[in-house]
Formats: C-alpha cells, structure tokens, sequence
C-alpha cells in the first residue's frame, strides 16, 4: 500500500488551507471530505469579516474558491470519512469505509458539529421542521412563524436571515445576556421582525405525534412558569461540538472534547496536528481556522524534511 505524506481530514477553512500550503509544498494531499464538506462556511450566507472582499462574499461561494485553489496545486479530494485512527505507530492508519489509509503525517481539520438540545421531541422532529441550518432550509417556512434558539452570533445570524422567508421570528435565549457580538445583537433586536424571549428554555416540540412542528413548551427561567410558542419550524444556534471522537484515548482533549494542542497546532503525536475549529474554542472564526490549517501544513512540512523528527 502507498503511503501518503499527508491526509487532512476535514474540508472547511482550515482543510482546504492546510490542503493548499501542502499542495504547492509538493506534498500530493489527500484530504477527506467529512459528514459535512465545507464545514461550517458552507451552511453561512454573507460572510463580511473575512479579509480581501470589502463587499462580503457568500459563505459557500468562499468555501468553494478554497478548494478550487487547493486543487489547482495538486491536492486530491475523497468524499468520504474516516471511522478510526491507529496513532500509536508511524505511519499512521487510518479506516475510511473499507480503505485503509497509511500516512507519514496528518491534519485533523474536522471542525465542529451543531449542538443540539437533546429532548426527544427534538430529535423525533429533526427535518420536520427542526434544523440546524437556517441556510438549507428556512425557504421551506416562506410566510410562517419561526423560532430562533441561542444568545451567539450563530442565533443572531440564522434569525437575520430567517426574517427572509418567516411572518415573525422569535429568539428565545436562556438567559439575558448575550454571547452575541454587539454589531449582530443589534441588527437582530433592531429588526422588526425578530422578537426577543429571554430567560426562556425549551422543555418540548409539538407535535411528535403529527410529524410537524406546531409549537414550542418554554419555561420562564425566573418565574418558573410555563407556556406555549405556536411556530411552523424551530432552528437551533447554540454553539457545536468538536469532531474529534475517534482520537479519544490517542490525543489528549478538553472537557468538552476540543482537542488540546501546544505551540497553537501541535498535538502530543509527532506528526499529527491539529487545526481550525476541532482545536479552537476561543477564536472558531473562517480567518483563524485558515491562519491555523497554513501552520499545520508549515509544520508537516519541516516534519517531513527533517525525516519525521520537529
Ligand atoms: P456560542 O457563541 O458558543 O453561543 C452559543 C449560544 O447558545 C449561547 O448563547 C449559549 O447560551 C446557547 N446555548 C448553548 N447550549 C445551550 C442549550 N443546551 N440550551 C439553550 N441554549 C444553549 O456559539 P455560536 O453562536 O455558534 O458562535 C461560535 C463562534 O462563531 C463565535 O466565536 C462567533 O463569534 C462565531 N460566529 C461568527 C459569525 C459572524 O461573525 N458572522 C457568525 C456565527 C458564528 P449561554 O450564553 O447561556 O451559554
């Protein structure tokens, strides 16, 4: 079996960076696409704090000129992911479907999934009218009520851009202060069609039984008190959960399962980095994830040189 210098695993900013400086590096990449090729940008819309596009540029629009320049240079691409990893010798093995992959060094660029709420109702209702990404499916709610849930710039996004399709869309966060930079809080509490409801969970989606969402149950956090939402759809803008469970036990992770890296890309397996969202809980912007896939690459490159040695 060939062994390849380089897998990046993951095809968001920092894949496709890293895919890119390994590329021109010479190094014939091959990066594995993911559950969700593009990552994050991919399910965005106007993406205006990203340098080099003084009017914005679409997320996915973005995502797609990464790829086509990494490609130019040689990197290869597999829609596929990969089910396990054996880090414990080199070269390192990798299971993608029934392939095995060998590889001198690799690039965990896996990103981070949505979070979900996790009640039952939730997930019984998942593509009824529950979703994760306002993007891919708030056109089908055109001239409904809405509900938005979370206090970040993801829920100040996804409720901007639901306003599009929606009579009304009302953001129900937990508590009264916001994660939200103050430029995207604004726009959401300025527009007329966004209701704010603070101090409010989520207990159940209606109606399971019906295959449709009909309403939300919210509890006041303060009073304790209990009522109903009537909404056509319910889109979730809390936050993610990083892609990195089958390295449990070879590299070492947070408590809430970011990998830990020293030096911003190393982990503790000599050749194997890790970069953009799966490793950053502080930043998790497009321009740091590509900044931390360009030093990803940079190191794979020196490791190799230096025959497998920093
Ligand atoms: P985030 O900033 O971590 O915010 C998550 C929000 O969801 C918080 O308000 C949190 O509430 C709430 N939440 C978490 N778990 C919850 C639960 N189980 N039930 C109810 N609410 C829950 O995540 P994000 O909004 O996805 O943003 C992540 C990063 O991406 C940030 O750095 C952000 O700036 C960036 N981003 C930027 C843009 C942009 O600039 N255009 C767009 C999107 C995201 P608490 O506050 O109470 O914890």
């Amino acid at each position: 079996m060939a062994i390849r210098n380089v897998v990046i695993i993951g095809s968001g900013c920092a894949g496709h960076t890293a895919a890119l400086y390994t590329a021109r590096a010479k190094l014939e990449p091959l990066v594995i696409e993911g559950h969700e090729p593009g990552g994050q940008l991919s399910l965005t819309t106007l993406v205006e704090n990203f340098p080099g596009f003084p009017e914005g540029i679409q997320g996915p629009e973005l995502i797609a000129n990464m790829r086509r320049q990494a490609e130019r240079f040689g990197a290869e691409y597999q829609l596929a992911h990969v089910t396990a990893a054996n880090l414990s010798s080199s070269p390192f093995t990798l299971q993608v479907g029934r392939e095995t992959i060998q590889t001198r060094t690799l690039i965990i660029a896996s990103g981070a999934s949505a979070r979900w709420l996790g009640l039952p109702s939730e997930q019984a209702l998942i593509g009824h009218g529950v979703s994760s990404c306002a993007t891919c499916d708030g056109f089908f709610f055109s001239g409904k009520d809405i509900a938005v849930i979370g206090g970040g710039d993801s829920a100040m996004e996804e409720a901007i851009f639901l306003t599009r399709f929606a009579t009304k869309v009302s953001l129900i966060h937990r508590r009264d202060e916001f994660r939200a930079s103050k430029i995207m809080l604004e726009r959401a509490q300025q527009h007329e069609k966004i209701k704010f409801i603070t101090n409010a969970v989520v207990d159940e989606i209606l109606d399971p039984s019906k295959k449709e969402v009909t309403a939300l149950k919210l509890r006041d956090m303060k009073t304790g008190k209990s009522s109903e939402l009537p909404v056509s759809a319910m889109f979730l803008g809390i936050g993610h959960i990083p892609n990195a469970k089958i390295f449990e036990g070879q590299l070492d992770m947070d408590q809430d399962g970011y990998l830990k890296t020293t030096n911003f890309v190393f982990t503790k397996v000599p050749g194997v980095y890790a970069c953009g969202d799966v490793q950053d809980r502080r930043y998790r912007q497009a321009i740091t994830a590509a900044g931390s896939g360009c030093m990803a690459a940079l190191e794979v490159e020196k490791f190799l040189e230096n025959g497998g040695t920093h």
